[in-house]
């Protein structure tokens, strides 16, 4: 990003949301962006994204310009690249988890075998495969956020961009989902950049980016990432109530 500013035209008023943001992210990198409540984290997030343009700056991605790029060009850039996790999982509850999980190859145009197989190997990855012709709505929140990733994944994305992905989670459930996004980075190899609020889960990141009033504030590795792995089997499972 070299100089990202994004302008919100709201009738008279402007509120503006980034006001001038340049860093670079190498692949494979695994990175946490930080700050207040209106800071611009989700503004930067739709930019990284290609949900939305910016209104001035360049942004790079793999070596092509997107910034210019119109609607449909971007949606292309989108399907091919990128993959979205929520902090509300953002799952369709009148289709079962399945069809959820093909949705990104529907509009990629696969066909229907590549796109049913695609699918079960994204959800067996997520551990989610036994729950394939469930609906959201019978799944717990943890259970929905795992299919939430391997629908994030099922187009071989390059890139995985988080928003508050354990935000509506219990802290177990948390450190979960954390270490299955851990693995998408390190056995994958896929770059992943992740908003949260809680610094313990910035900590799993290699890098924490701190935003401000749409600024970088800070930028800086993170020594010795913690490993969610580990600290989920240190953990003991919770049992139920005699
Ligand atoms: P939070 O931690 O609450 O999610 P955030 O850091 O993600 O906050 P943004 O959602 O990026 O913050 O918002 C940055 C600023 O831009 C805020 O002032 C917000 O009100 C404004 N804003 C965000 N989206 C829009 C929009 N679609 N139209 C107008 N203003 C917007
Ligand atoms: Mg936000």
């Amino acid at each position: 990003l070299e100089n990202i500013k994004k302008v919100y035209n709201m009738g008279e008023t402007q509120v503006f949301a980034l006001k001038g943001i340049s860093l670079t992210i190498q692949e494979g990198e695994m990175v946490a962006i930080m700050g207040p409540s209106g800071s611009g984290k989700s503004t930067l997030l739709n930019i990284l994204g290609c949900l939305d343009r910016p209104t001035g700056g360049t942004y790079y991605l793999g070596g092509e310009d997107v910034s210019r790029l119109n609607k449909n060009q971007l949606a292309l850039v989108r399907n091919k690249r990128i993959g979205f996790v929520f902090q509300s999982f953002n799952l369709l509850g009148r289709f079962p988890v399945l069809a959820n999980v093909q949705l990104p190859l529907v509009y990629a145009g696969v066909g229907k075998k590549e796109m049913a197989d695609r699918a079960k190997e994204a959800l067996d990855w997520v551990g989610m495969s036994k729950y394939a012709h469930h609906f959201p709505g019978q799944l717990s929140g943890g259970q929905q956020q795992r299919v939430a990733i391997a629908r994030a994944l099922v187009n071989n994305p390059s890139l995985i961009l988080a928003d508050e992905p354990t935000g509506a989670l219990d802290s177990r459930t948390s450190m979960e989902i954390i270490s299955v996004i851990q693995r998408l980075n390190i056995e994958k190899g896929i770059t992943v950049v992740m908003v949260t609020h809680e610094k313990d889960i910035a900590l799993y990141c290699r890098r924490l980016i701190n935003v401000k009033d749409g600024r970088v504030l800070g930028d800086t590795p993170v020594s010795n990432p913690r490993n969610a792995a580990e600290d989920l089997a240190a953990i003991p499972e919770e049992r139920e109530a005699l």
